[in-house]
């Protein structure tokens, strides 16, 4: 069975309120006038090339900021999910458990979460872990140009067709966020050594990380107390596989000694 897997990203609206100066503010309640608030969720399985969106907010009119549809059909999808992928994921799931909170809704069946900011910073020393710096660096996909705050100004004040063609640009942007980021996942993830193992999803041998069938033999692991068979997956390059079974027969291990420490 193959593991589902989805890659998603949320675009926000930020808070409106007053504020004396430009650095290094601190706003009370009583200071802002509007909360920030969903705008829009992208996704897709990452075995799949069709993307997946909800923006309902935006046929709201003057309740643009009423994102509850847009949280609850993301939760929808999301407990779907064997594994969800994001980048810097603590971002996008606190956006929706935040209103699905304030409607006083149960939290998602969250599913265990993969975020690729975390695999960035615990296998290389890149030049940056941004997404965008990161499809760079990898020679991947670039990052859309949102059009800068300018279209968050659109979406929010504008109206007709300026509103709409902002609308459309924010949605694209988001899509091809979710496209990057699937992109960068599969490049990175050979290199994480705590990736999910996804070899528990079959009932045949197959790699830990991609599922692939064609794992060839790569020598032996050694733990303390045991020697396993090693494998290497010649379809994602991951090489930290073995098998489960101790190739030290029982009898032999009970006449080792073992360093005292
Ligand atoms: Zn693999």
């Amino acid at each position: 069975m193959k593991a589902k897997i989805l890659a998603f990203d949320v675009e926000t609206a930020p808070s409106i309120g007053y504020h004396w100066g430009r650095f290094d503010q601190r706003i009370p309640q009583a200071m802002i006038i509007q909360e920030g608030s969903l705008l829009c969720w992208c996704a897709r399985w990452v075995d799949d090339s069709d993307n997946m969106y909800h923006d309902s907010v935006w046929n709201y009119g003057s309740d643009m900021r009423n994102d509850l549809e847009v949280a609850q059909t993301l939760a929808e999808i999301i407990e779907e999910a064997d594994f969800v992928v994001a980048h810097n994921a603590k971002f996008d799931t606190g956006w929706l458990t935040r209103s699905l909170i304030k409607s006083n809704l149960a939290p998602p069946r969250m599913p265990r979460v993969i975020d690729t900011l975390k695999i960035a910073r615990s296998s290389f020393k890149m030049p940056s872990n941004r997404l965008g710096d990161l499809a760079h660096f990898l020679g991947l996909t670039a990052k859309e140009d949102p059009g800068g705050f300018q279209t968050w100004r659109d979406i929010l004040e504008a109206k007709g067709a300026v509103q709409k063609r902002a609308q459309e640009r924010m949605l694209h942007y988001c899509m091809t966020d979710v496209d990057v980021l699937v992109e960068v996942y599969e490049r990175i993830k050979p290199y994480w050594k705590s990736h999910p193992n996804l070899g528990a999803f079959s009932d045949s041998p197959v790699c830990s990380i991609c599922q692939s069938s064609d794992v060839v033999s790569n020598g032996y692991y050694r733990s303390n107390a045991g020697k396993y068979a090693r494998y290497k997956c010649t379809s994602c390059g991951n090489q930290s596989i073995r098998g489960k079974q101790n190739l030290i027969s029982t009898e032999t291990r009970k006449s080792q000694l073992v360093g005292v420490t």
